[in-house]
């Protein structure tokens, strides 16, 4: 196996890629992240990946270690060399860079980057059974657009979950649901797709993006608004979307069933749309 460790393409072996203990990634989170879905050993929705992360590492002014058309060629490399063929994910990191210890910033450090590919399996059960989720406090930062390292609300919050038999948190802040712990939420009244808008609040997902090129490609209505908790008791359908998911279905929100814990008819749509579109985005 290989990973890209800066610039080069290195075995996969921890000694070949070392971080300092003064690495602000290390000692802060502070850096970036992006995962990308591999479809038949090709990266899917490249460009999309891209502009989130110039977007993220622009918002935390971290200095990026490569341009655009170098960042792509390194990671078509990385998944060509480890003879990539089947699906799979690509996890991409970038740190700041390495300094003392400090709160602020240095401006001219060197950023430090990697990323690793892992084979995957599609999550057919959950694509066909459903997922419950569970309402909890949203206790991260206000900058949830940023793809941060810094994840501890995230974390604990899915622990919680798992631990009391949830696959994810359904995060609301000021009686608005706003995403889930790692995915974003959609809720389905009278044949509409109502989901909440891209601002500070949650991570422009990507997937995201497709579902609703996809239901425009459909002709399902989509309206991108604040949902609020209560209203959750009135959804027909709930979904949620993340790259290694792709659509899944939520057939439960804490001991309220939704549709009867039943897949709904709009939702079972869009996944079927879903998995024959997405081979369109591969490079
Ligand atoms: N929201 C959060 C908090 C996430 O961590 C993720 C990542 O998977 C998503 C939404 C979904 O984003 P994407 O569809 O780009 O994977």
């Amino acid at each position: 196996d290989y990973m890209l460790w800066n610039h080069e393409i290195v075995e996969r072996k921890a000694e070949n890629a070392m971080v300092s203990f003064e690495d602000r990634g290390y000692q802060f989170g502070d850096g970036v992240y992006e995962v990308i879905r591999i479809y038949d050993g090709k990266l899917h929705a490249l460009d999309w990946h891209l502009d989130r992360l110039f977007y993220s590492m622009e918002q935390l002014a971290i200095r990026a270690p490569f341009s655009r058309s170098e960042i792509k060629q390194l990671l078509k490399q990385l998944t060509e060399t480890n003879k990539f063929t089947a699906d799979g994910k690509l996890y991409l990191q970038v740190t700041r860079g390495m300094q003392p210890r400090d709160h602020v910033y240095m401006e001219e450090l060197d950023a430090i980057f990697y990323a690793t590919v892992d084979c995957f399996d599609q999550p057919v059960e959950m694509w066909e059974k459903g997922v419950k989720v569970t309402l909890q406090e949203d206790i991260r930062w206000l900058r949830c657009d940023i793809k941060s390292l810094n994840l501890l609300g995230n974390v604990l919050a899915r622990t919680k979950a798992q631990r009391n038999g949830y696959h994810e948190p359904l995060f609301h802040r000021d009686g608005i649901v706003r995403e889930c712990g790692a995915s974003n939420f959609y809720m389905i009244k009278d044949g509409v797709i109502h989901t909440h808008p891209t601002n500070n609040y949650i991570l422009g997902g990507i997937t995201r993006k497709k579902v609703l090129m996809f239901a425009e490609e459909l002709a399902i209505p989509v309206e991108e608004r604040e949902i609020t908790v209560e209203e959750l008791q009135e959804a027909d359908e709930c979904f949620l979307t993340a790259t290694p998911l792709e659509i899944v279905p939520i057939t439960q929100i804490d001991h309220q069933p939704i549709d009867h814990n039943q897949i709904g008819k709009i939702t079972k749509r869009l996944q079927q749309y879903y998995r024959k579109r997405v081979y369109d985005f591969l490079e």
